[in-house]
């Protein structure tokens, strides 16, 4: 496996190791991109030195990343922790090949741990030794680079920062169509892909305004990959974060596996209608070949059944045998040619691979959903949680701890549970303090139950962003939190809209 290594330096003065290329984040903007060489000069001459001590640093050297132990209780085989999520999709390639009915294109996902030895795992879930991936392995005919659903994302205006544009430190916006035509992104299915990913991403929260997806320079991308692109968000404190990575990494990974474990891993891929073709049958003459080469003799005519127009030019034909070379005379063999129906043809398939890192999409989400405001000059914490990722949707709040309130409170908790809302249910504190400790976890909505549920069979719904609030019957309860939740339903227009001070 190549790639999982980073170059380090070590401080000659105090021998503490650092990862170099993080030593020269400010002074290159995508210090990835460099060669070992290369980070050294920049090195040198920026006088970069040991941030502890400031002693001289010494030359680029490699630091495997993979995480080395011993197999079973003899401790004799050695094996590696999965870096990446990736390699039991590729294990189990023809399984998944079968189970799609030898049909390309198909894909597998993967989701689960990998494991790193990060040189310095800090800035919180962003560099974990141990953290959470999710991996999409696309096996594509590499004929084909075209997407059939590429028409329902091609209008998406996407931040592209593509090597062009990072040369002129500035992100082009553009539709997807629109970069593929241009070749900014390779193909259409790598452009499919990116586009989704970006639907996945505002789809869980992140905000569309501090992301960009920008392209791995030539010299960062790994040698075997066509087109590589990350999605990059802007992070408070953090700048510009890598959190998902998608590549075309061609045939690159099943090639490496078929060269290890001297399997095929071809696909037919037939053609839409059969082709015939001439093609030359050689035909031993058994009879003649029995007297000279005896007991090998079977051999030899099949070997001379398999051979080539090529192989047959002089006037001595030479066959392998066992590794060892045979001569046979034209004569005792003759030729046809004979019709042949070619079906397809064997490919080994391209694989593009959406790679998501959970943790740092996590950390991202919080990060952009954070905010703080006043209200009545007091502080409000908020997390703007869509309704989709809210650990909870719904706060039910009897006004008070009293049994009369307390009971269709209860009833209501059950109506939205049994509906498969999550909910909470909070009696302690004053209103305002429940309010706001449920604006702290994201919580969308509020429903107070007070005394004119009693009288009047209503209960306040608030709005978590707007602080306003609406009185909704609480028969309507279900369906308007049902219709607010999936978006379907405006909040001022879902009920009968009541201003008061904002709690
Ligand atoms: P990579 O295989 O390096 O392209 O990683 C794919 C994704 O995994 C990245 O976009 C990150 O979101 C995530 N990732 C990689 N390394 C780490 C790490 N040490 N800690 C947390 N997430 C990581």
């Amino acid at each position: 496996m190549s790639g999982f290594s980073d170059p380090l330096t070590t401080c000659k003065a105090c021998n503490e190791i650092y990862r170099a290329d993080h030593l020269i984040k400010h002074i290159v903007e995508v210090p990835d991109a460099l060669s070992n060489q290369e980070i050294y000069k920049v090195i040198c001459d920026n006088e970069v030195t040991c941030p502890e001590c400031g002693g001289a640093l010494s030359e680029i050297y490699e630091f495997n990343l993979m995480f080395k132990t011993n197999i079973g209780p003899g401790g004799k085989l050695q094996g590696y922790l999965r870096p990446e999520t990736a390699q039991g999709m590729f294990i189990n390639f023809q399984r998944l090949l079968r189970y799609f009915r030898d049909h390309l294109p198909f894909g597998a996902v993967q989701i689960g741990k990998s494991f790193r030895n990060e040189i310095s795992p800090r800035q919180g879930v962003i560099r974990l030794r141990e953290f959470t991936q999710a991996e999409a392995e696309i096996f594509i005919d590499p004929r084909n680079k075209t997407h059939p659903k590429f028409g329902e994302i091609k209008d998406l205006v996407l931040k592209l920062y593509s090597q062009a544009a990072q040369e002129r430190g500035e992100p082009d916006t553009m539709t997807v169509g629109e970069a593929v035509e241009r070749g900014v992104i390779a193909h259409q299915i790598l452009g499919y892909y990116v586009a989704r990913t970006y639907q996945f991403l505002m789809a869980v929260g992140v905000s569309s305004g501090s992301m960009r997806f920008r392209q791995h320079k030539s010299d960062e991308m790994a040698h075997y990959a066509a087109d590589c692109w990350d999605a990059e968000v802007l992070l408070d404190r953090l700048g510009w974060i890598e959190i998902v990575g998608i590549a075309d990494r061609t045939d690159y990974d099943l090639k490496a596996h078929m060269a290890q474990s001297k399997v095929s891993l071809k696909v037919m891929v037939p053609y839409d209608k059969p082709i015939k073709r001439q093609k030359l049958v050689v035909k031993p003459d058994f009879k003649a070949l029995g007297p000279k080469f005896k007991a090998k003799s079977k051999a030899v005519g099949d070997a001379l059944k398999a051979l080539t127009p090529e192989d047959i030019r002089g006037d001595m034909i030479k066959v392998q045998l066992d590794g060892e070379q045979i001569e046979v005379d034209k004569s005792l063999v003759s030729f046809e040619t004979a019709e042949e129906e070619i079906r397809g043809e064997e490919v080994v398939p391209h694989v593009i691979e959406p790679s998501f890192g959970i943790d740092r999409i996590i950390y991202t989400v919080l990060d952009h959903s954070f905010y703080e405001d006043a209200v009545d000059g007091e502080a409000r914490s908020v997390l703007k949680f869509l309704p989709g990722v809210a650990p909870i949707e719904v706060a039910i709040l009897p006004l008070m701890d009293r049994s009369e309130l307390v009971a269709p409170a209860r009833k209501i908790l059950e109506d939205l549970r049994s509906r498969g809302i999550r909910t909470d249910y909070d009696t302690s504190g004053s209103i305002g303090r429940r309010y706001r400790r449920n604006d702290e976890v994201g919580t969308p909505y509020d429903v107070t139950v007070d005394y004119e549920t009693l009288e009047k069979g209503t209960v306040t719904v608030r709005d978590r962003d707007s602080m306003r609030q609406i009185k909704v019957r609480v028969e309507d309860m279900v369906c308007t939190l049902e219709g607010l939740l999936s978006g379907a339903k405006k909040f001022e227009k879902a009920g009968v809209m009541v201003e008061i001070h904002p709690t």
